[in-house]
């Protein structure tokens, strides 16, 4: 049984500086602040004679995992694959599990989430300042390498039309939240709580039983609330991805731009939403459909919701400053 510690405020805050995330003494914890996947990624679980071996272990994860699916690094698994495109290639299982359910998440969503939308992301070049807004002919060109139909993926084999660039971005990090998250309960953690650049995973019962609270950030200051998640004795994780205007952004002559683009366009998405979060106990799941639903707007969103057969729960945020949930969410307004 873990000590009975306090947990003053479980509130995790995203996109704050790693320190703020955890509302409460870091005596009884033992914690790990890794950058990787471009954004700085936190691991809290339990003190225990093993605590600290264990986080190092996921740190090893960690790093493999980037050695797969960054799309900075020109030497990952995913960049020697997009290099291939036209010529049919194998990969490891997890890339194959992540095109998989990229692939399956495109389909359902009609388009909103696509893993094709490599070419437009570095035409954008958000992360760039000094990168030029592209032309619409340019535009034009990369959308013609658009499109989830462009790719396929059977019996392990992944066939990709000559030029079409694969971009994990929006589900990678929901996947390796799953994977760590099953890494630490499947050693034994009591409970934890892992967050990902915008992907939290919380699992397990913490001492005092009450529910994990993911706090949704406002970008004018504070948050606009908080979502429950359910401490849980039977360990299981669960997931909280937010797709957000003011994650990634540049702004050239007063415009901003941000890094959700609309595969049907080929622009960043312009539809009043300032940022979705979605729980789901998939974690690529909530990372896509976090990206997807933001794609879509709020009123396909809830379409979406009541047919799509998949179990989550959304808030929304809006530029006016609406905040609106789907039926079921435990959300608590700040
Ligand atoms: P997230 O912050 O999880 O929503 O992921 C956003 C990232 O996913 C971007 O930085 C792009 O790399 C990629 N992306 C942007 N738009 C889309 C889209 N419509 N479908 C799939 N991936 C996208
Ligand atoms: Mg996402």
């Amino acid at each position: 049984m873990a000590p009975a510690v306090k947990f003053v405020s479980f509130l995790l805050v995203f996109a704050l500086l790693p320190l703020s995330l955890f509302g409460c003494s870091g005596e009884k914890y033992d914690t790990k602040t890794i950058y990787a996947f471009n954004t700085m990624i936190e691991l809290k679980i339990p003190k225990t004679s093993s605590s600290a071996e264990l986080l190092v272990e996921c740190e090893k994860w960690i790093f493999t995992y980037e050695s797969i699916f960054s799309a900075y690094d020109k030497d990952s698994e995913l960049s020697n694959l997009n290099k291939n495109a036209g010529i049919p290639s194998t990969m490891s299982d997890h890339l194959e599990n992540v095109i998989k359910s990229a692939l399956f998440l495109a389909s359902k969503t009609n388009g909103a989430f696509d893993p094709t939308v490599g070419e437009l992301v570095e035409l954008w070049a958000i992360s760039d300042p000094d990168a030029p807004i592209p032309s619409e002919s340019s535009i034009s060109s990369a959308l013609a390498l658009t499109g989830y139909e462009r790719i396929s993926l059977s019996d392990g084999v992944f066939v990709a039309e000559s030029g079409v660039k694969l971009d994990l971005g929006g589900i990678a990090k929901g996947y390796l939240a799953e994977q760590i998250s099953t890494f630490l309960i499947d050693s034994g953690v009591e409970f934890g709580v892992l967050s990902f650049g915008g992907n939290i995973a919380a699992f397990g019962e913490k001492p005092d039983a009450s529910p994990f609270k993911i706090g949704i950030k406002n970008p004018a200051g504070g948050t606009f609330g908080s979502i429950k998640i359910n401490s849980d004795e039977d360990r299981s994780a669960s997931f909280v991805s937010v797709t957000g205007t003011y994650e990634r952004f540049k702004t050239v002559n007063g415009v901003k731009y941000h890094h959700i683009i609309d595969p049907k366009n080929g622009y960043p998405v312009s539809n009043g939403l300032v940022s979705v979060a979605v729980l789901c106990e998939n974690g690529a799941y909530a990372d896509a459909l976090s990206t997807a639903l933001f794609v879509m707007g709020y009123d396909e969103a809830l379409k979406f919701y009541a047919e799509s057969g998949i179990a989550f729960e959304a808030v929304f945020t809006f530029e006016d400053g609406r905040v609106l949930t789907t039926e079921n969410c435990d959300f608590s307004p700040s």
